[in-house]
């Protein structure tokens, strides 16, 4: 993890105590705002309710006052209705006539027809009742509700009759009649009595009786009573009730009420204030309440957004001090430095980091130009800062050189500042440029040799095939493949294989010039690119540095490791121009180098192709002339040198094809061998070479010949040991050769498969020796019992003295280690000489005798030994 990659320290400031920002020293504007209203909403409701008493006790004293009016205008109509009643009375009963016609002596008719004191009064003054008492107490007249009738007056005035009577009686001579208030049949009623008198009327002479007494009696009614009462502005005046007795606006009448009561409705101000008035409080109270609430709302949003802008300025106070602090960490623990610039692109602040990055002095470089310490692959800083439209989040690499010299690489991002001038960061991306580069490497190079892989070698061909070369400058393609490198890897180890391999890739660098191309694309494959060739000619000459240099043994802890190799050649335009054409006519020539031999190289030609296909059909034909035996056996007898006679013969086959012939092993066996068509092969030639040595005198074995390949596949003593006993053959009539491939292959496997071929009895010779590695070790190692010398070196002996000597060394070493030795080649009686002056234990070659087919063979057996004569 980078420092820059650790989250950055970011401490919450705190502000001191008596900052006026420190939250603890605020109260929100909001609970202010509520305090203050709610305070207010009190007072109002005081108010109102103050106002709302005032105007009940208002109202209430305004209709206490309407309420002793209205009794005292009652009490007024009630009086005023006795005083009317009275002088009514008194202008009927103190009048000279009433006295004449209804005192001295009752004449009804002149009272009641004559309508005196007739119905009238009933009709136009409401009196229900007019009665006419005498001394006696006896009614005398009676009209009632204008009817002239016969009831007693005690009828109607009950018991209180006597009192009305005396006191009439009493108001005689002053004639001041009385009233009094009664009950008549439930009805309260206002009586007004009076004594008759002759009044002013000097014409009546008064008697001696008590004076009789008029009574009127006018009943209370209900519609009597309202017209009263509205007269007197006293409103739906009437009887009361049982119910309204006790209330106020009651007026008892008679004594203690015996007569009734009345009751009005006095007129109600105050109720009438306060219905019309309470509404309007009501409603004026709601609308303050309202007010308020909507005041409360506006203050306390008012209050809040006070708050919020407080609070929001506390925070922009805290972040600006937070984002202070961050800036601060940022700028000193990132990796990155901070610069600005004045619009003359000289340095105007350079960050602490800058002088822990860069080693560079921050004072060395204030004023200095940025161009000065920066620059870019494209051309100055200030030109790029001046590209119209630059986007800010663009950022651009550029190169400083450090304190100590050394190229670093930065990535710096600029942004216009407000005035004149940029400001931005570098981040040092030295070591992230260079680990992109070592991965871009990487995924185009060979981890062990560093060699370009096949993804750059195609990269660079395809770039090369682009540029279209031409048959006097073509582009050469060299496949090259190592020969003999696996043995390397198995015998000695993958450290061993891989030191070869780098060794190999060193010298392969070392032969090419600058500008061509040395690709690891496999194992042990490599493929050279060359743009700047002449010709051909060159080609080769290079080819041949190519393999020599290879072929330069390379040191393995004092160990000596020979390899080789093949190179096929394939050339743009003129054979391929597309790459994938031209890598496989390179590989098509390879293989015909290795199938030629190996350690040489090969153009690609038209014909190699049909070659190829060619070599396809064979092996089709191979595996038919398997099955349909159209193999031969040759045998080439062997000779002791010392005393010429035969002593086996060496098993070799032959393909007779219908159609080419006799085809020769060195052509089908590496195809059998690839296709694995080995197995059957060589299973028809040992069973064919030992039914065959069955036939031939005891002292004759026969030699067969083993593929290294058939060691891979294992099994060979079992498959030996079933032939041989098929055969019914001595085993120890059959040596079998092996070349130095076997044990390069698989040593220890190979060792193994040995032994047990030894158990059964089988003789093991060391084929072709003294041209791979002939290390004189494996004929210690091995279970061998002869070698055979390599034909080259007879073919040389005449002309050098170094292989006579080499040839004298290996029958030396064959002798000291027991093997019988071999001379392969025999072409002439010179080389059979010098093997009998050297020694050789024995022999076989053309000169003594070519390998024959089986009935010449059999023949030559017959005829006995023709050499015998010769050695
Ligand atoms: P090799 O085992 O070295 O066999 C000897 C080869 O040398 C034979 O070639 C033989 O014809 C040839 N030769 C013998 N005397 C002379 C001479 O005086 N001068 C010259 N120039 N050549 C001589 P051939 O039969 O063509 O066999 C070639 C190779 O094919 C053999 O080499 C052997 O490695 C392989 N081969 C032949 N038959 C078999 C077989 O049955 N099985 C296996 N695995 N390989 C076989
Ligand atoms: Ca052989
Ligand atoms: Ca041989």
């Amino acid at each position: 993890m980078t420092e820059r990659d650790e989250p950055l320290p970011t401490p919450m400031p705190t502000l001191p105590p008596s900052d006026p920002l420190n939250p603890r020293n605020h109260r929100s504007s909001v609970a202010l705002a509520r305090a203050s209203l709610f305070k207010f909403v009190v007072l109002l409701t005081g108010v109102f309710v103050l106002g709302g008493c005032m105007l009940a006790y208002l109202a209430r004293d305004l209709d206490r006052v309407e309420e002793v009016e209205s009794e005292f205008y009652t009490l007024k109509a009630v009086r005023s209705l006795e005083k009317s009643l009275s002088a009514t009375i008194k202008d009927y009963a103190f009048w000279g006539d009433s006295y004449k016609n209804l005192h001295l002596h009752v004449d009804t008719d002149w009272a009641f027809v004559r309508q005196n004191i007739g119905p009238t009064l009933y009709s136009d003054f409401g009196f229900e009742g007019l009665f006419v008492v005498n001394d006696a107490d006896a009614t005398v007249y009676a009209v009632t509700e204008g009817n002239l009738t016969t009831v007693d007056a005690a009828q109607w005035l009950g018991p209180s009759m006597s009192q009305i009577l005396a006191r009439a009686r009493e108001g005689a001579e002053k004639e001041t009649p009385t009233t009094a208030y009664i009950q008549v049949n439930g009805v309260p009623a206002l009586v007004a009595a009076a004594a008759i008198t002759p009044g002013t009327d000097p014409t009546v002479v008064p008697d001696d009786r008590a004076p009789s007494v008029l009574i009127f009696v006018t009943l209370l009614t209900d519609a009597k009573l309202a017209a009263l009462g509205k007269d007197y502005g006293v409103g739906a005046l009437h009887v009361a009730t049982p119910d309204e007795l006790g209330h106020a606006s009651v007026l008892a009448l008679g004594q203690d009420g015996e007569a009734g009561a009345l009751h009005w409705i006095p007129p109600k101000p105050g109720e009438r204030l306060l219905m019309l008035g309470l509404p309007w409080v009501c409603v004026a109270g709601l609308l303050v309440c309202l007010m308020a609430w909507a005041i409360l709302r506006r203050t306390t949003a008012s209050a809040k957004s006070l708050d919020d802008s407080y609070a929001s300025l506390q925070r922009s106070q805290i972040a600006l001090a937070t984002s202070e602090a961050r800036f601060r960490d940022v700028v000193e623990a990132s990796s990155d430095w901070v610069w600005e610039i004045d619009d003359q692109g000289r340095f105007t602040y350079l960050s602490e980091r800058f002088e822990a990055v860069t080693g560079l002095s921050r004072d060395g470089w204030a004023g200095a130009s940025m161009d000065d310490l920066l620059g870019t692959e494209m051309g100055t800083v200030s030109q790029w800062l001046a590209i119209p439209d630059r986007k800010p989040e663009i950022s651009i690499q550029c190169r400083y050189a450090d304190a100590r010299g050394q190229a670093r690489i930065t990535r710096l991002s600029a942004r216009q500042m407000k005035g004149a001038g940029f400001r931005g960061t570098a981040t040092d991306v030295t070591e992230e440029v260079e680990a992109r580069r070592r991965i871009e490497f990487l995924s185009q190079h060979d981890a062990l040799t560093g060699l370009p892989n096949r993804v750059r070698l195609q990269e660079f061909l395809d770039g090369k095939l682009k540029a279209t070369p031409t048959a006097q400058h073509p582009l050469v393609m060299l496949s090259l493949d190592l020969d003999r490198f696996k043995p390397v890897n198995d015998l000695l180890g993958h450290a061993a294989g891989d030191t070869v391999l780098n060794e190999v890739s060193r010298r392969l660098s070392d032969c090419v010039r600058h500008g061509d191309l040395v690709a690891r694309v496999g194992g042990d494959e490599f493929v050279l690119i060359l743009t700047d060739v002449e010709g051909p000619e060159e080609v080769e000459a290079l080819c041949q540095r190519l393999i020599g240099s290879i072929e330069h043994p390379v040191l393995l802890n004092e160990q000596e490791v020979f390899v080789s190799a093949s190179i096929g050649i394939a050339m743009a335009p003129t054979d391929a121009r597309e790459a994938a054409e031209l890598l496989r006519y390179a590989d098509i020539a390879l293989y015909e180098a290795k199938a030629s031999g190996r350690s040489t190289w090969r153009f690609y030609a038209g014909d190699m192709n049909a070659r190829i296909i060619e070599r396809r059909r064979l092996e089709s034909d191979l595996r038919f002339a398997i099955k349909h035996g159209e193999l031969r056996l040759h045998f080439q007898p062997r000779y002791r040198i010392a005393d010429g006679h035969m002593v086996g013969a060496e098993a070799l086959v032959r393909w007779q094809h219908p159609v080419r012939g006799l085809i020769a092993p060195d052509t089908f066996i590496p195809i059998a061998e690839e296709t694995g068509l080995i197995i059957p092969l060589s299973d028809w030639v040992i069973a064919t070479a030992c039914s065959q040595a069955a036939t031939w005198p005891a002292h004759l074995f026969v030699s067969i010949n083993l593929s290294p390949a058939e060691f891979k596949r294992g099994q060979v003593s079992l498959r030996v040991q079933k032939i041989l006993e098929a055969s019914g053959l001595e085993p120890s009539r059959v040596e079998l050769e092996i070349t130095e491939g076997v044990m390069l292959e698989d040593a220890a496997g190979a060792l193994e498969v040995m032994r047990s071929l030894k158990r059964l009895g089988v003789r093991i010779a060391m084929d072709d020796f003294g041209t791979g590695y002939s290390s004189l070790s494996y004929l210690r190692t091995f279970p061998f019992d002869g070698l055979k010398i390599d034909r080259s070196f007879l073919t040389r002996l005449g002309e050098s003295e170094d292989d006579q000597s080499i040839v004298k060394a290996i029958i030396g070493l064959g002798r000291a280690l027991s093997l019988t030795v071999t001379a392969e080649g025999i072409e002439t009686a010179e080389h059979l000489a010098l093997l009998k002056a050297v020694a050789c234990d024995e022999g076989q070659g053309y000169y003594l005798s070519k390998p024959l087919n089986m009935s010449d063979f059999t023949s030559l057996l017959g005829q006995g030994s023709p050499v015998d004569s010769d050695c």
